[in-house]
């Protein structure tokens, strides 16, 4: 049995809900495609406030930002198919032929344009050099999030967080709220990695240690976890042999980094960026690939979910328009006091008044000036009092077609 499309969605979180309803809007026939049984991506587990603040001007708990997107989903005729699974996507003569496991079997979608909002995922222990065996009781901290908020059970009750992400700290908190004893936070850089205003409200409003610059080297314990091995670690970042404590504990929460979830886009050829370990993409989240869109965290990771949602938007509004023609590009090149900067490029056969670009800075920086120019010329400027790798900047800038665009950056003090 085959469903045909104009634009398939494959990932029904917050970029694919928006993407999807984008999509119909711009008149597009639609398929959304969710492995889960449920809509809504992490948002479901997230049930700490602070959501939607940009698009909706109100504080949110994740479930209340995913229903609003839920709600307007309602009022579509998107065509969604839960507890299916993209398992294989080739060329056809009208787009892409989807191959999806779904739990009645094998089921085909010809779609003339995909939409990949298929997330993050964590870095799990196996990607951080921690010595020992792996009991239970190690953990991601989105996994240690789904245990808590949506089983209703505690991954342990001693608990130490390595890496101070911002699901680490928020974890940290939740777990302090329910009763168990987190004993610290450990960060091998020297500044931590989360938001600040994570750091006030998660660890320091709830007597919570942050210890910089240490990291776990080892763990112990055969069936449950017992304790871990704390080092701290030197300025060339590798852990100092002299300084190490054990610390008994009977869960190891990781925070360590989330990593776009891209195996799908690199079967179809997709560029991936270094850095961002997403898609090369145009300021609509098109890939390489024409007719390959992708968005929200699978593009890059978003520090709000708000910018999520908008980048869903416009790949949505974007894939039912595409349509196979010339496309000429511009580089968007930021300097290397930038750690990235997204899109990567810019469609301009597709130019709007204004185009968004979003970057983060390599280093924290106080006071510093981001020029944006295109062939020497300024075209936005702006002081910002501070700048820090872990907070995502949105700006918007009138690119035309002529000449490239870079992005330069002054340290004022
Ligand atoms: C564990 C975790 C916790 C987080 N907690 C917070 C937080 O507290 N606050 C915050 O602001 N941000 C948090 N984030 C960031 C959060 O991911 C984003 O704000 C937002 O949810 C990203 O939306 P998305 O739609 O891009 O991805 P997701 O919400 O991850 O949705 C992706 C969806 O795609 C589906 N999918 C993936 N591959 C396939 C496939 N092959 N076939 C079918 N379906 C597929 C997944 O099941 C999922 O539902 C968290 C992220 C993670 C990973």
């Amino acid at each position: 049995m085959s469903v045909q499309c104009g634009v398939c969605v494959i990932g029904g979180g917050p970029a694919g809900l928006a993407a999807a309803i984008a999509a119909e809007k711009e008149g597009a026939k639609v398929v959304l495609i969710e492995r889960e049984a449920r809509l809504g991506g992490i948002l479901k587990q997230c049930v700490h406030d602070g959501f939607g603040l940009v698009r909706f001007g109100e504080k949110l708990a994740g479930p209340e930002y995913a229903e609003r997107y839920l709600d307007l989903l309602k009022k579509t005729t998107v065509h969604v198919m839960l507890h299916t699974f993209v398992d294989n996507i080739r060329p056809h003569a009208m787009g892409w032929h989807l191959t999806v496991v779904t739990s009645e079997g094998m089921r085909h979608i010809i779609a003339s344009a995909i939409v990949l909002a298929t997330g993050c995922r964590e870095r799990t222990a196996r990607q951080v050099a921690i010595h020992g065996t792996r009991p239970a009781g190690l953990i991601t901290a989105g996994a240690a999030q789904y245990y808590t908020n949506i089983l209703g059970q505690l991954p342990g009750r001693r608990c130490v967080i390595l890496g101070s992400g911002d699901i680490g700290l928020i974890m940290a908190r939740r777990l302090t709220l329910e009763g168990a004893q987190v004993l610290g936070v450990y960060e091998a850089k020297p500044v931590p990695s989360g938001l600040p205003r994570n750091i006030a409200q998660c660890l320091n409003d709830f007597g919570i240690p942050l210890h910089l610059s240490k990291t776990v080297t080892q763990v112990f314990g055969s069936e449950r976890l017992e304790a871990v091995e704390i080092a701290e670690v030197g300025s060339n970042m590798q852990p100092v042999n002299s300084v190490r404590e054990r610390v008994a504990c009977d869960a190891l929460i990781l925070s360590v980094g989330l990593i776009p979830e891209n195996e799908l886009a690199e079967t179809l050829g997709v560029e991936l960026h270094p850095v961002t370990k997403g898609p090369l993409c145009d300021q609509n989240g098109m890939t390489n690939v024409p007719g390959v869109f992708s968005c929200g965290n699978a593009a890059h990771v978003n520090d709000l979910v708000d910018y999520v949602s908008e980048s869903g938007e416009s790949a949505g509004r974007a894939a039912a328009r595409y349509a196979a023609k010339e496309r000429a590009y511009l580089d968007i090149v930021p300097d290397s006091s930038f750690l990235y900067a997204f899109p990567q490029r810019v469609d301009v056969t597709e130019l709007g008044e204004k185009t968004v670009l979003f970057f983060r800075s390599r280093d924290e920086c106080d006071r510093t000036r981001v020029i944006v120019k295109q062939n020497g010329r300024e075209l936005f400027k702006k002081t910002y009092r501070k700048l820090r790798p872990p907070e995502m900047e949105r700006v918007a800038v009138p690119i035309t077609a002529v000449g490239p665009v870079t992005l330069e950056m002054e340290v004022l003090s």
